[in-house]
């Protein structure tokens, strides 16, 4: 910037280093992608109820420990993944993991929920626009429901708004089939993207995640208060549930429960756990944080 414009060539050399670095990281997931079972791992995190402490589902998350690169993150291997169409194989295993994963769990904890009248545990898969525009996706799904065994309701896909702002026909067709085969539709990061509430009139949106950037502002400014009310109010209305994104301290949450949102996910309660950690929850062996204060629920 300081020589001027049009020095945009002194840019090339890291762009350049960009492209390769890019493109060295797609051989790698290929190589990894062939053993995914020992190159990558899922992490869970807990989605719990606001008003009980109870947990109601985990959203599953890919982790990819490198040897080179030590522990690769989501935000820099997905999006290669979705250019490179690397997604299809690695979100089918993705899929494929946390639903095997969901079902014992659910043979763990299934007498005691119900005791507690407590419904059976979900998992929330997130889908890239890419992987469900894949035209064997929704064979994919039904494929895996099948095999676990799992009861459809119990898993939620997280599609992003990037998947519904085609509104053409494959997708209404596709979101028609997943609405048929039972299983739950969540649109993820809720509020960053060409957010339009006429989605949830328009497909079988069965719950809406706000983005934790509205979750930030939550106790410093009205405005930001204002809009998660009223996006909690309209879902509340429609019949779709709210789920709260990156929750971290105890003002949020207190917030969201005293506007009603039933829903919430965080470092507050919890980051997301290995699978080890994530049985000791579902066991009963561990407890969540962040819930001492929450109505109903007493002190500990
Ligand atoms: P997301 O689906 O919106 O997932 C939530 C992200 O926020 C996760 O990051 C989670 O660790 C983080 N998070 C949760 N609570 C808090 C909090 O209280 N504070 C802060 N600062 N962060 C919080 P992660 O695991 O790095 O994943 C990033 C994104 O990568 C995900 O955003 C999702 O879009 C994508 N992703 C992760 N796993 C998969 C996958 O299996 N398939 C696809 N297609 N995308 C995935
Ligand atoms: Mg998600
Ligand atoms: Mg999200
Ligand atoms: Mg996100």
């Amino acid at each position: 910037k300081a020589a001027g414009k049009r020095q945009w060539r002194h840019y090339q050399p890291a762009l350049q280093a960009g492209l390769i670095e890019r493109h060295e990281l797609g051989e790698h997931l290929d190589s990894a992608i062939a053993i995914a079972d020992s190159a990558f791992a899922l992490q869970y995190q807990p989605i719990v109820d606001l008003a009980t402490g109870g947990l109601v589902a985990f959203e599953a998350l890919v982790r990819w420990p490198h040897v080179q690169r030590g522990m690769v993150l989501p935000d820099e291997f997905i999006p290669v993944a979705e250019e490179s169409g690397q997604i299809v194989q690695l979100g089918a295993w993705v899929l494929e993991r946390a639903v095997a994963d969901t079902a014992s769990w659910q043979h763990l904890s299934n007498g005691r929920r119900r005791r507690d009248q407590r419904p059976p545990l979900q998992v929330n898969v997130n889908v890239s626009a890419r992987q469900f525009r894949d035209a064997g996706f929704v064979d994919v799904v039904r494929e895996t429901v099948r095999n676990s065994g799992i009861a459809p309701g119990t898993l939620i896909l997280e599609l992003t708004e990037s998947v519904l702002m085609r509104r053409d026909e494959r997708v209404r067709a596709d979101m028609q089939a997943l609405g048929e085969l039972g299983v739950g539709i969540a649109i993820d990061d809720f509020g960053t993207g060409y957010s339009s509430l006429s989605y949830l009139r328009e497909f079988p949106i069965s719950i809406l995640k706000i983005d934790k950037s509205f979750i930030d502002g939550l106790a410093l400014s009205q405005q930001q208060y204002a809009l998660v009310e009223g996006i909690a109010r309209i879902a509340d209305t429609l019949g779709v549930q709210v789920i709260a994104e990156g929750i971290e301290n105890t003002d949020q949450r207190d917030l969201l429960t005293s506007m009603g949102c039933p829903l919430g996910q965080g470092y507050l309660f919890a980051h997301p756990l290995p699978v080890d950690r994530a049985v000791a929850l579902v066991r009963g062996d561990a407890e969540l944080a962040g819930l001492q204060t929450i109505r109903g629920r007493p002190e500990r």
